[in-house]
């Protein structure tokens, strides 16, 4: 492991300009364990206005004391030595100041392994043990854990999170910390939030992490639907109860190294169960929890902030989880329309979901061979239209043909089509469609209109004519 040239480059010109300069905080951590650091965070005595005279080619956005200076490796960040006062709000300092010495410094950083510095000399500037504790995989604050967590509600999740990537204990005090200050964490952003929990699902240990977020009692805060989850027992077709069965799922999908999305709609496919659970025992439904937990990580991933796009994902991910297959039984049609549904670009990844689902029960079916002729359909299929779009006439052709402006007409006309098409594929064909559409040009405006919905409406009705049939005979009763 060694230093990149263009962060030595930087520690040198500060201190032939006559300031001290380290390298600080996770990049130590990471370049003890000998794990590539993500960024270098540089700390200095100059002050900010120091730092961009001597590195012209930065910039000072006047926060926290942090110049970005530009290398050719991208952006270095340089902080000047800094104190933290009061915290009032638990998430904010009331105001940064400078602080005199490097120790001063690492003593505002929240755990020890993150509050060491090491200068081009390679020696490890330690206050705080940190050293010892890496080798004893331990999490522990800097001074006082109530008085840190209750400046910064976040670090306690930060606990968590270094506990889960680095695969470390959370050292007994600092756990007891977490446990009594754990509601402090309602006042953090949850962006900051958001981040933490991110970095979380990404580690080999995620599923881990999440049952340290429950056994502190912070689960409860963040994600108090999956919470719910745990104690409600599942059927005959289940070991686990159901947040038992999120986690397992979620560790899968983290064996497999499967991306965010995934896990994510891994770890909350089934959060609908308990408000959909009928009856107890061997023989409990959970009749529409597709549904149910689609709408419930729609709202725990706005909450969460997350983006629009991977909040649609992953919500349609864990809408159609519950797809029905069986070698024989399922049509290219029906394939067709789940396609349609799902989105083309999404049928992997809700592959990946399902087969995490079918481990995670802890009695999985033999299921790969019908996985694997699905697969093969819906290459067969992936040529085939599945969208207006597709279709061999559009909207303009439509409007030539029937001699009609634009209008409602002309998407109830395409819909229809659509329905056609995705019944049977071979009807794509221009002469077909014109037919077609001459013929219902010629209905009434209410008929062409119900005909139109029920041709949108059948997708969800196959859909659900799908689940009842999943239910009598899957997972679910
Ligand atoms: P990562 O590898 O995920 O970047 P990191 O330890 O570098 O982990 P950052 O969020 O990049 O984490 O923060 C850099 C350093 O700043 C930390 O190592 C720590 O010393 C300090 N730090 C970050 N957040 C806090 C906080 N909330 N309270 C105190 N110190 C913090
Ligand atoms: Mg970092």
């Amino acid at each position: 492991m060694v230093i990149p040239r263009e962060v030595k480059n930087i520690l040198s010109v500060l201190q032939k300009a006559g300031f001290e300069a380290y390298i600080v905080g996770g990049c130590v951590r990471d370049f003890l364990l000998g794990i590539e650091p993500k960024d270098w965070d540089v700390t200095t005595n100059a002050k900010p206005e120091d730092v961009q005279k001597v590195f012209p080619d930065s910039f000072y956005e006047n926060n926290f004391l942090t110049v970005g200076v530009k290398t050719a490796d991208g952006i270095v960040e340089v902080t000047t030595y800094r104190l933290e006062a009061k915290y009032s709000d638990k998430r904010h300092p009331d105001a940064v100041k400078y602080a005199k010495t490097l120790e001063e410094d690492l003593s505002r950083r929240d755990f020890t392994i993150n509050a060491m510095a090491m200068g081009l000399d390679k020696k490890v500037i330690d206050p705080f043990d940190g050293q010892a504790n890496l080798k004893k995989k331990i999490i522990r604050t800097v001074g006082d854990a109530n008085e840190r967590f209750s400046e910064d509600a976040l670090r306690m999740l930060r606990a968590v999170r270094f506990a889960t990537t680095l695969s470390f204990e959370i050292e007994p005090k600092t756990a007891e910390a977490v446990k009594k200050n754990n509601v402090w964490i309602e006042a953090v952003s949850k962006e900051r939030i958001r981040d933490e929990f991110v970095k979380m699902i990404m580690a080999p240990k995620a599923a881990d992490g999440i049952e340290l977020l429950r056994s502190l009692n912070l689960l409860k805060f963040i994600l108090p639907e999956l919470q719910e989850n745990y104690g409600v027992s599942q059927n005959k077709h289940h070991v686990y109860d159901c947040y038992w069965h999120a986690l397992k799922a979620l560790e899968y999908t983290a064996k497999k190294k499967y991306n965010l999305h995934v896990r994510i709609a891994a770890l909350l496919h089934d959060v609908g169960k308990p408000r959909s659970k009928t009856g107890e025992g061997k023989e409990a439904t959970f009749y529409n929890h597709e549904m149910v937990g689609a709408k419930m990580a729609f709202q725990i991933l706005n909450r969460l902030k997350f983006p629009n796009k991977d909040i649609e994902k992953i919500v349609t991910l864990i809408r159609y989880h519950m797809f029905y297959y069986n070698v024989d039984e399922v049509t290219e049609s029906s394939v067709r329309r789940l396609i349609k549904n799902v989105g083309p670009e999404n049928m992997e990844e809700l592959m990946q979901v399902r087969e995490a689902d079918r481990i995670g029960s802890g009695v999985p079916k033999a299921e790969p061979y019908k996985l694997r002729h699905l697969k093969y359909i819906i290459e067969k299929v992936s040529k085939d239209p599945i969208s207006v779009k597709m279709l061999k006439v559009n909207g303009n052709d439509l409007m030539e043909l029937l001699k009609i402006t634009p209008g409602p007409k002309i998407g109830q006309i395409l819909d229809i089509l659509l329905g056609h098409v995705l019944d049977d594929s071979k009807k794509n064909t221009k002469a077909f469609l014109e037919k077609e559409a001459i013929m219902l040009a010629g209905l009434p405006d209410k008929e062409l209109k119900e005909l139109a919905e029920k041709s949108k409406g059948e997708k969800e009705e196959v859909q659900s004519k799908e689940d009842s049939v999943v239910k009598s005979k899957y997972w679910v009763k």
